[in-house]
């Protein structure tokens, strides 16, 4: 009856719920090994500055290859580093590994760093950035940390002060995914960042009248604060029109490249050709 069917949805629930937990266990575990073994990659896309056309810049994206899975999203897997505390441990990697790769690049690109709210809240990642500079021989003004509002969203006096600090060393700081979230322009004003990244949600949609007018609003107050707009997400000529036409300064996306191993980055720093052929251009005919 009912009642039996009842029993037996809830016993399937679970052993649902329990396959999901072992199976959540077991990426713990492997992740914790990958982790003290050396078994993640950085993956590096390019960031492009519009104006010259030329690249200026890569973003250290990390890459967990599995045994059995394949690539594993940083979306599923960071959350975990987080919730287990092995981002500390990872986060000190990602930083060092990018830094070296740095060094040893032809030309003064710098690279970007993606830093979790969970290394702000515990101790090491001061540490971790002077000793990643200490053994790379990174310019300081070189390495970019990217960090979200969410950052800014707990104690934030003390990550302030610590951004502060950071910066005292030479090293860029940027905002991440703005225009997500919580978004405020009040943290644009709580830290001089030197670059704002404008979510790739905004250019998703560039029928939107309200999307340019968002943009060209944090461009403008980026403009008064001494940041620089990098605009992530464009897959199409006409997203990056879009973005000409707000004049924002950088962009980044699959319509120049998606995330690319190491050994790429440095066939494409040795060509001396300009990224972005068409980088004065502009089609005027469009309207946004
Ligand atoms: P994010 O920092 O905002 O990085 C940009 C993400 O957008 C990357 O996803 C990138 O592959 C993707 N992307 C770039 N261009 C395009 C495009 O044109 N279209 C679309 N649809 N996507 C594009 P990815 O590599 O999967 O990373 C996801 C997020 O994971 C990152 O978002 C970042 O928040 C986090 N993450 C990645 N690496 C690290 C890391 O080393 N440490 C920390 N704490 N977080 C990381
Ligand atoms: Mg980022
Ligand atoms: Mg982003
Ligand atoms: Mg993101």
């Amino acid at each position: 009856g009912a009642k039996a069917a009842g029993r037996n949805t809830c016993r399937f629930y679970e052993t649902g719920m329990a396959a999901a937990a072992a199976a959540r266990n077991l990426l713990q575990l492997e992740l914790q090994d990958a982790v003290q073994s050396g078994g993640f990659r950085l993956h590096y896309q390019p960031v492009i500055d519009l104006r010259g056309g030329a690249v200026t810049g890569f973003e250290a994206l990390l890459r967990w290859p599995h045994p059995r899975r394949g690539l594993i999203s940083p979306a599923e897997f960071i959350p975990l580093a987080e919730e287990t505390g092995h981002i500390t441990r990872l986060g000190a990697w990602v930083l060092r590994e990018a830094c070296l790769e740095a060094a040893a690049w032809p030309g003064t690109a710098r690279v970007a760093v993606n830093v979790s709210t969970v290394q702000f809240a515990r101790p090491g990642l001061e540490e971790a950035v002077v000793l990643a500079l200490a053994v790379s021989g990174l310019a300081p003004q070189r390495l970019e940390l990217e960090i979200t509002e969410t950052v800014l969203m707990g104690d934030s006096e003390a990550v302030i002060a610590c951004l502060h600090r950071l910066r005292d060393l030479g090293v860029r700081v940027a905002l991440d995914d703005f225009g997500t979230g919580y978004s405020s322009l009040s943290y644009l004003c709580l830290f001089p960042f030197d670059r704002i990244k404008i979510d790739r949600s905004f250019v998703r949609e560039i029928g939107r009248p309200e999307n340019a007018a968002i943009v060209r609003a944090v461009r403008s107050l980026a403009a008064d604060l001494g940041a620089v707009v990098t605009v992530e997400g464009v897959e199409t000529e006409e997203q990056l029109a879009f973005v000409r036409r707000l004049d924002c300064e950088e962009v980044q996306g699959f319509l120049f490249r998606p995330p690319v191993p190491a050994a790429d980055v440095r066939a494409l720093l040795a060509d001396p050709a300009p990224f972005l052929a068409s980088a004065s251009g502009g089609d005027e005919g469009l309207s946004y």
